[in-house]
């Protein structure tokens, strides 16, 4: 096996790190979700750098893709804002079920019971909220989340059943995002929405037209003064502010010669951009380049639960939480592990500094067992020989037969650093050997006791 020879330059006895994150350490960052309603992505590099700097800013600073996805079934405003919100897709079992594209402060989204939504955790985790709306449908999320209509905080201290401090609609953009940026100073909101939506305006009423001096065009460039005054007040008020999350997307794009962008199936209605900006983002990277889980569909539209997911804007709500360090949206689908990444993995030596660095051959930091057993990149191979994975609460660790220099013996760390025998009944409850056709699988049942912990297997090499 041409790859064991790297393992030569290991030492006698190679080490195998599994890390298991069970706890995400609390982030203390505010995040603001932009919605640009009717947002093609290539109307942004149409226009380029020169007119429209600001989202060229997010590009260069941020992390972003130009080919994310909306709603598999729906692509229109309240649809696909409820799915951003509540990081559900709008059909299926776990949908949210609300399919009308007309409402206002008295339409509900818990269309199929309770439904909540990433102000709900953000709320009832003491955080604040707002929404500014430029068209009132929007307001469903108001009403929706009110103090009679909203759940009981069951979180912690009580803080009401209000999921939102504060929401307004304005339909004269200007004075919208005037009263946003107010708003912001005076009460430092920590997850905010904010709907800017000139571009659709542009594309019902004069169609989304990408040739020069288009007045779709000319809404985006619109839009993009007013991320420029939101960039200007952020940079101004760092001290009282700090720096925020900016996720910036869309509920659809829109089509050309129709005038609208109902049709879910049309390319040019579901292929949307997906920024993200703020500190450790990481500056210019592809999300998918940062996520190889997710996959870049190309010009095709998986559905919702296919494998191989590309980014998509109904995960809007579980990345906002994930970027405050915040749990996921209770009954929620989109992002819910909320292991979508905006920058590399943490590098191996800053983790790791006890440890020898080549054994992260491929330099991806600890993705895998793997890299530690063979000195390789597994992404690369059909087949590891080791593959571990997390079955719930247990631990899966498979070896195959043809690995003849291992004697796994597993030890426990809280750091990484300092490492200990892993006792039965303290820092595993239950473990089973068992022999498949394929070799060894490992199960252990691992207590989440401890905010973070590493496993490592000490393997005696065989040559
Ligand atoms: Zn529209």
């Amino acid at each position: 096996m041409g790859r064991y020879k790297n393992s030569d330059t290991l030492r006698g006895v190679k080490i195998l790190v599994i890390f298991l994150f069970l706890v995400v350490s609390r982030g203390d960052c505010r995040v603001l979700v932009i919605s640009v309603d009717g947002l093609r992505p290539d109307a942004v590099t149409t226009l380029g750098p020169e007119l429209v700097p600001n989202f060229y800013r997010l590009r260069k600073e941020g992390a972003f893709t130009d080919n994310a996805r909306t709603d598999y079934d729906y692509t229109t405003t309240l649809p696909n804002h409820t799915s951003m919100v509540t990081s559900r897709p709008v059909l299926g079992e776990d949908g949210h079920g609300l399919t009308v594209n007309s409402g206002g402060i008295t339409t509900r989204v818990h269309v199929k019971g309770y439904t909540a939504g990433m102000f709900d955790v953000a709320h009832d985790h003491g955080y604040s909220t707002a929404l500014f709306a430029g068209k009132a449908k929007l307001l469903a999320y108001q009403g929706s989340y009110d103090e009679v209509n909203g759940a009981p905080d069951e979180t912690g201290v009580d803080h009401g059943r209000n999921k939102l401090d504060h929401a307004v609609y304005n339909g004269a953009s200007p004075t919208l995002v005037t009263d946003f940026m107010t708003s912001m100073l005076e009460k430092r909101w920590d997850l905010s929405f904010l709907h800017l939506k000139a571009p659709d305006v542009a594309g019902h009423g004069f169609d989304w037209n990408l040739t020069p001096g288009s007045l779709y065009l000319a809404s985006i460039q619109e839009v993009d003064g007013y991320l420029g005054q939101i960039f200007d007040m952020l940079d101004a008020h760092v001290e009282l502010l700090g720096v925020p999350h900016v996720i910036l997307t869309t509920d659809h794009g829109g089509t050309r010669g129709t005038r609208t962008h109902t049709t879910p199936d049309l390319p040019t209605n579901y292929t949307i951009p997906f920024y993200v900006w703020g500190p450790g983002v990481k500056e210019g990277a592809d999300l998918y380049f940062l996520n190889p889980g997710f996959v870049d569909p190309g010009v095709s539209r998986p559905e919702f639960h296919s494998p191989g997911s590309p980014v998509r804007s109904t995960m809007v709500g579980n990345l906002a939480l994930q970027l405050m360090g915040l749990p996921a949206i209770p009954g929620s689908s989109a992002n819910l592990s909320q292991q979508f990444r905006v920058n590399d993995p943490p590098d191996f030596q800053s983790l790791y500094p006890g440890l020898n660095p080549d054994l992260d051959a491929n330099r991806n930091g600890l993705k895998n067992f793997t890299d530690y057993l063979l000195g390789a990149d597994p992404l690369g191979e059909d087949r590891p020989d080791l593959l571990p994975e997390m079955d719930g609460k247990f631990l899966v660790v498979s070896l195959r037969h043809n690995v003849t220099d291992v004697a796994p013996h597993v030890e426990i760390s809280a750091d990484g650093r300092i490492w200990g025998p892993l006792l039965e009944g303290v820092t595993f409850l239950r473990r089973e050997a068992r022999e498949t056709p394929e070799g060894v699988r490992l199960t252990l049942e691992v207590p989440a006791l401890l905010p973070r912990i590493f496993l490592r297997q000490v393997m005696k090499s065989g040559r």
